[in-house]
């Protein structure tokens, strides 16, 4: 990357703090004051999938949580604080899973490659095509399997937000909270909503769900 390019975000900053300020003289002291989103997006790390832009969301829209994959890893100290704190601070009515056609991670998991330490996080990728296998062999067209695979990838990462103690108390206590699961279209921009819905702890398999 040229210094050019760090020159120039430097440079962009002080344009859109000009222009945000012509627009509202006290956007950044409102701003400064809280924030209320009503979204958690748990999005892939990759440079594509931006989560405010996509969704046309301003700042203070949304929480975000991004990592390779856009992975719900139970043990993930990183992804369960972000979580705790949206849910049970912030009070976010929606918690979004956003996966992507494409995606850099979910093409490891389908690989026998070593990348380096990574491997131990595509793991995780590759249990869930070890859960699917029957369908994703099925499937002959390595394209189509790729895509379904991402489409799964991020099924399962929703039913894995809807076991977490912080989603299964949340939704015992009465809370207002929906999770969701999209996949993002690279090359169209459109998201598509997978339609995995959970909305309480009955719709999770009876070995996980919790008395809180
Ligand atoms: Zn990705």
């Amino acid at each position: 990357m040229s210094n050019d390019f760090y020159e120039k975000i430097l440079d962009n900053n002080k344009k859109w703090v000009e222009t945000q300020l012509k627009i509202d003289v006290n956007y950044f002291k409102d701003l400064s004051q809280t924030q209320t989103p009503p979204l958690l997006w748990i999005g892939c790390s990759d440079s594509r999938v931006p989560a405010n832009e996509i969704i046309g969301a301003k700042p203070g829209d949304v929480f975000v949580h991004r990592n390779i994959a856009n992975m719900v890893v139970h043990s993930d100290m990183n992804m369960l604080s972000v979580l705790d704190y949206a849910v049970n601070v912030l009070k976010v009515k929606h918690v979004l899973v956003c996966g992507h056609y494409g995606c850099g991670g979910v093409k490891a998991a389908m690989s026998n490659d070593s990348i380096g330490i990574i491997d131990n996080w595509i793991r995780h990728i590759k249990d869930v095509y070890r859960h699917h296998k029957g369908e994703l062999d099925d499937i002959e067209n390595e394209n189509e399997r790729f895509n379904r695979f991402v489409e799964l990838n991020v099924k399962e990462q929703v039913s894995d937000l809807a076991k977490t103690s912080i989603v299964q108390a949340a939704w015992q206590n009465g809370q207002e909270l929906y999770l969701h699961g999209w996949v993002y279209g690279l090359n169209s921009g459109f998201v598509t909503d997978l339609g995995v819905n959970y909305s309480s702890n009955d719709d999770l398999d009876d070995v996980y769900q919790l008395n809180i």
